[in-house]
């Protein structure tokens, strides 16, 4: 009786502690998923870090297809397999012609600007530290704003064909506050950036940041500030190459950028 019921303990157990995931299987997903910390994952074969309590998060990015593995391990190499099929999405398409020439094909100086200033960028997206403040889910960093640009759009510039946006665009007046999407710290913090003119990045743990662009002014926070979601951060601009006073808001895992939409619901 007595190893009946240790038995039935032992496999209750094992089904309380069992994978769990947050977020849709789709393209342009980000996913939360709790394990038993114990366990080591691995996601289509790349090890995550999971947190003290079992937290660790994943990106789909916007063309990824097929099915996402997750490999569970435990301590005596037992492997348990879960798969999932990417659900596959329709983006549009953004026509912009009469645009003046050098704001679609930036010159050979601004094309050393802008390397420069996508290895701080990237720097910054690769933080990889242990805070799960994600967990706390995300606000809309600016209230009551026009979207004016959604993820994932492929943009073709004066019939040239450019890299898809992977963020969303709020368009408001010049000056509307920008506040912090959720806890974090700030990462990046630049006053002249080719494309996005003044910009901030903050990192939400493990990988994940929020990024926001064009902004017409920075509120008091320096690199390595801590940030509260809701604080405000910065202003509403059109710094950088922007045809009007918008923000552009990302959020990615590492350099994969997903889609604010599917958080902000
Ligand atoms: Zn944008």
């Amino acid at each position: 009786m007595k190893f009946i019921l240790i038995f039935t303990f032992l496999i209750f157990s094992h089904s309380v502690a069992a994978l769990e995931l947050k977020g849709d299987i789709t393209q342009g997903s980000l996913i939360i998923g709790k394990e038993d910390p114990n366990r080591i994952i691995f996601i289509n074969n790349i090890k995550t870090k999971l947190s003290k309590d079992g937290f660790f998060v994943f990106a789909i990015n916007y063309n990824q297809k097929g099915n996402i593995i997750i490999k569970s391990v435990d301590k005596n190499n037992q492997i348990e397999t879960k798969s999932y099929k990417i659900k596959s999405r329709i983006f549009k398409t953004e026509k912009i012609d009469g645009l003046a020439e050098n704001l679609v094909t930036p010159d050979e100086e601004s094309l050393k600007q802008i390397k420069v200033e996508q290895k701080l960028i990237e720097s910054a997206l690769n933080e990889n530290t242990d805070y799960i403040f994600f967990n706390l889910g995300f606000l809309k960093p600016v209230e009551s704003a026009r979207i004016s640009g959604v993820y994932g759009s492929r943009r073709i510039l004066n019939g040239q064909v450019r890299s898809p946006h992977l963020g969303v665009d709020f368009a408001a007046p010049k000056g509307t506050e920008v506040k912090a999407s959720c806890d974090g710290y700030v990462s990046l913090v630049e006053d002249n950036f080719y494309y996005t003119g003044k910009t901030i990045i903050l990192d939400h743990g493990q990988g994940v940041s929020t990024f926001y662009g064009h902004l017409s002014d920075i509120i008091l926070i320096h690199k390595g500030d801590f940030v509260k979601k809701g604080q405000v951060i910065g202003k509403v601009g059109a710094s950088g190459r922007a045809t009007g006073p918008h923000l552009h808001f990302g959020v990615s895992v590492f350099e994969t950028k997903v889609d604010p939409q599917l958080l902000l619901k």
